[in-house]
C-alpha cells in the first residue's frame, strides 16, 4: 500500500467519513506561505492551516526555539515543576494582554482552554457561594471547539447537534444581528438581556468570539455588541469571556478584536496562532479578581491539570511567536490584506449564486447560496496552486499575516474563480467544518 492508500483505508481525518473520504493531499515539507507536496507542487496555504500559521510555515525563529529547547527539555510534568519557557511565555502574554488579565492557565489545544476558561468561571461562582450559577450563555452562530462543553456552548443548531445527548444545557442568545461597520442597535443586545434577566441565578459566564463569529458562521459584527455584553455581565453578576483563539493575533485587524469595543473581559482564551503554527499551545488568562477568588474558595486548588500542560516545547515555540509578533508590524500588512481582499472581491456582490461578501483584516469571507461541487473545488485548488477549505455556503480565506501583494493577489484569483463555479448539488454530507 502507498502512504496516501494506507492513509485512505485507515486513518480519519477531521470531519470526514472513512468511506469514501474526499481526497487528501501528500505534505511533505512547508515554508512561509507555501505547503509543499510530494510531487513538487507548492500550494499557497489561503487558510493558514486553520488560521494558526500567522508568521509562516517553518519560520525560521520558531524552528530554532524548538530546536535549542528540545536539547534542553522536550517535557515535564506541570505539577510539581516549572521551567523558563513557562514562565517567559507567562510574562510576554501578560504584557501584551487586556490590562489585569495577568493569570495564566496553560492548555494544550484551544478547545481545552475554552473549557478550563467556563470551569474558572463556574469554580469563581462557587468560591462566592453560588453554586447554582453553573451555566454559560453563548451567542447562536458561535464555536469554541469539539470538548463535550465546547460543542454545548457553540451554536446549537450547528454541527455538534448529533451529540445533544451528552452535552449539558446551556443558555444561547440570539447571533449578532449587527453587522461591522453597520449603525449599532441597541436592539440587537435585547436577547442577551433577556436571557440574563430570566436565569441570572443559574448563569455563571457569558462567552463569545468577539467580532468574528468564525467557523461556525463567518459572521462580523459590531463591537459596540462587545460593551454592552460587560455592561449586562457586571449588571448580572455573571463573568465575561472572551474567546480569541481564531480572532486574535491580528486576525480582524487589531491584536485582539476586542479591543476596538474599549472594555475587557474577566478571561480570554488564546490559541491557534500563538506559537505561530508550530506546535499546539492555548492559554486562558484571567483578571487578577478571578484568580484571588478561585484561590480563597474551597477547593482552593484550580480543578484542571491536563498532561502536557504548559510542554516546553510548545511554549518556546510561543515565545518565538510572541517575539516576531512584537517586532512585525503586522496591523499595517492586515489593513493591506483587507484593503487587496476588498478591491478583488467586494465587485462580486453582484452576481448570481453570492449572497454576501464580506472583509475584516485578514479574512474574506463569500457567502454563496450553493457551493460548487466537490470536483469543482478541487479544480480551483489545482489550477491556482491555492489551498482553500470552503465550508457550509462560505468560501473563504484566512491567510498567514506575512502574505505579500502576489500571494493575495493569487487567493483573491482563487477565491473569485470558486465563487464563479457553477453551484453545485445542495449540501455535501458532511461538508459542514471550516
Ligand atoms: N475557539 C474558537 C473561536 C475556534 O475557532 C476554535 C477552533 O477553530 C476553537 C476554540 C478550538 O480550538 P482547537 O481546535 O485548538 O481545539
Amino acid at each position: 500500500m502507498t502512504t496516501l492508500e494506507y492513509d485512505r483505508a485507515y486513518i480519519w481525518h477531521p470531519y470526514a467519513s472513512l468511506k469514501d473520504p474526499p481526497p487528501v493531499r501528500l505534505a511533505k515539507g512547508a515554508s512561509g506561505v507555501e505547503i509543499e507536496l510530494a510531487d513538487g507542487r507548492r500550494l499557497i496555504d489561503a487558510v493558514s492551516s486553520w488560521w494558526c500559521v500567522a508568521h509562516g510555515h517553518n519560520h525560521p525563529a520558531i524552528v530554532d526555539a524548538i530546536r535549542r529547547q528540545s536539547e534542553r527539555l522536550c517535557h515535564v510534568m506541570f505539577g510539581g515543576f516549572t521551567h523558563e519557557p513557562a514562565v517567559e511565555l507567562a510574562e510576554r502574554l501578560a504584557a501584551i494582554a487586556p490590562k489585569g488579565l495577568d493569570r495564566v492557565f496553560f492548555a494544550d489545544s484551544g478547545s481545552i482552554s475554552v473549557e478550563v476558561a467556563c470551569k474558572m468561571a463556574v469554580q469563581y461562582q462557587n468560591a462566592i457561594r453560588r453554586p447554582n450559577r453553573n451555566r454559560i450563555v453563548a451567542l447562536k452562530g458561535g464555536y469554541h471547539g469539539d470538548t463535550s462543553l465546547c460543542m454545548a456552548i457553540s451554536d446549537p443548531d450547528g454541527m455538534h447537534t448529533l451529540f445533544k445527548g451528552v452535552m449539558t444545557r446551556q443558555f444561547f442568545a440570539e447571533k449578532p444581528a449587527c453587522r461591522f461597520g453597520a449603525e449599532w442597535n441597541p436592539a440587537d443586545a435585547e436577547s442577551l438581556a433577556r436571557m440574563l434577566d430570566e436565569h441570572e441565578d443559574e448563569i455563571a459566564a457569558v462567552i463569545c468570539e468577539p467580532v468574528f463569529q468564525a467557523a461556525n458562521a463567518m459572521n462580523f459584527y459590531n463591537p459596540a455588541y462587545l460593551a454592552e455584553m460587560r455592561a449586562l455581565c457586571d449588571a448580572h453578576g455573571a463573568l465575561l469571556i472572551f474567546d480569541e483563539i481564531a480572532a486574535g493575533f491580528y486576525r480582524t485587524g487589531p491584536l485582539w478584536a476586542h479591543e476596538r469595543a474599549g472594555i475587557a473581559p474577566d478571561i480570554m482564551t488564546v490559541g491557534k496562532a500563538l506559537a505561530g503554527g508550530h506546535m499546539t499551545l492555548a492559554a486562558a488568562l484571567a483578571s487578577e479578581r478571578v484568580a484571588e477568588t478561585i484561590s480563597s474558595g474551597s477547593p482552593s486548588a484550580f480543578m484542571h491539570g491536563p498532561t502536557y500542560m504548559a510542554n516546553p516545547l510548545a511554549c518556546a515555540a510561543a515565545c518565538a511567536s510572541l517575539e516576531l509578533f512584537a517586532k512585525s508590524d503586522y496591523a499595517t500588512n492586515v489593513a493591506r490584506i483587507e484593503r487587496a481582499f476588498r478591491t478583488g472581491l467586494e465587485p462580486l456582490k453582484a452576481l448570481p449564486n453570492i449572497r454576501d461578501v464580506r472583509v475584516l483584516g485578514a479574512a474574506a469571507v463569500i457567502e454563496v447560496e450553493r457551493m460548487p461541487a466537490r470536483r469543482d473545488i478541487e479544480r480551483v485548488i489545482d489550477k491556482h496552486n491555492v489551498w482553500l477549505r470552503p465550508f457550509c455556503n462560505f468560501i473563504y480565506a484566512m491567510p498567514p499575516l506575512v502574505s505579500d501583494a502576489a500571494t493575495v493577489a493569487r487567493i483573491t484569483a482563487a477565491l473569485a474563480d470558486l465563487a464563479l463555479s457553477r453551484p453545485g448539488p445542495a449540501q455535501d454530507d458532511g461538508d459542514f467544518h471550516e
